[in-house]
């Protein structure tokens, strides 16, 4: 048994000049939620710490730098699952918290495990998390990203539900030294998606799953097809019979894409401290390290 820390910054075609950015944001992230761990504190925080760091950096598709929705706002879910007691705890929908996993860390150690829009954020002002504007979450580039969107509409091909492209959720799963294992999911959502569409990454079992007798999981891609197939709880529920992670994350994977035609990716750590990782997209920003590595490995 030994700690360990893998981190996603979604899957999906993340275009060449983006390949470095997505990957040193997701190193950065691993090194936060690594000192964390090594220092001797829990799962819970380690997977905060790193989600923050993604969120805050523009290059993902979570807090600032989130894709816009269709009226120009970004809308921004999060979940986080502690595996030693089960609590979670999520946010959808919300736009005016600028940490919106810090939020759903807050759900978390509330009686409650899911909270929207308006109530999210009243229940954020309440415990003491600042309210921003929505303008403070919108960056130039997304603008100019939405304002093409706007005028060349992406969604539908005759008939068929094209996914509308997007990448950049982010994801954080731990195992600490004390063996207790975290996940967490953070977005602003699919790229130029309807208002008041909610995906996979706050819903419990689909974005985020974690239970300590088996591991951790957050997924990213298509939220409507990891949905349908609760792909977080899935892989998780596989961790038996000391399966080897990497193995996992490819069958729940294989998984999507045969029962529902999906695409997205995994990131997976089970109880004895070992990682795994799946994608059926073109790229994956991850990075991951466990006891043992000299070094966090990075790739996109
Ligand atoms: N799964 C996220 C959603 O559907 C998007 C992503 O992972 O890129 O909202």
């Amino acid at each position: 048994m030994g700690i360990a820390l893998i981190v996603h910054g979604g899957a999906g075609a993340i275009e060449e000049h983006q390949v470095v950015p997505h990957r040193d944001g997701a190193r950065r992230a691993a090194q936060i939620g690594w000192e964390v761990l090594t220092k001797g504190g829990n799962a819970l925080d380690a997977v905060q710490a790193a989600v923050i760091a993604m969120e805050d950096d523009p290059a993902f598709d979570a807090g600032v730098g989130s894709f816009l929705d269709r009226d120009g706002k970004v809308s921004l879910d999060a979940s986080l699952m502690d595996g030693r007691t089960l609590d979670a705890g999520a946010v959808a929908g919300v736009q005016r918290v600028k940490n919106p996993i810090a939020l759903a860390r807050r759900v978390l150690e509330s009686e409650h495990t899911f909270l929207i829009a308006r109530g999210a954020e009243e229940f954020a002002a309440e415990k003491g998390i600042a309210l921003i504007e929505n303008a403070a979450l919108r960056t130039p580039e997304q603008i100019a990203i939405w304002e093409q969107c706007r005028a060349n509409p992406p969604g539908r091909d005759g008939a068929r539900y094209v996914p509308l492209q997007g990448f950049g959720t982010v994801g954080c799963v731990a195992v600490d030294r004390a063996g207790n294992i975290a996940a967490g999911t953070s977005t602003g959502g699919m790229k130029f998606k309807r208002v008041g569409r909610v995906g996979d990454s706050p819903l419990i079992g689909a974005g985020v799953y974690a239970d300590n007798a088996r591991g951790g999981a957050s997924s990213t891609g298509w939220g409507e097809a990891i949905t349908r197939v609760v792909l977080a709880k899935y892989a998780v529920d596989a961790l038996v019979d000391d399966r080897d992670p990497r193995d996992i994350a490819r069958a729940a994977i294989e998984h999507l894409a045969r029962r529902v035609g999906g695409t997205g990716g995994i990131i997976i750590a089970d109880a004895r401290g070992r990682i795994g990782f799946a994608f059926n997209t073109p790229r994956m920003a991850r990075a991951f390290i466990v006891e043992g590595m000299a070094e966090i490995v990075a790739e996109c």
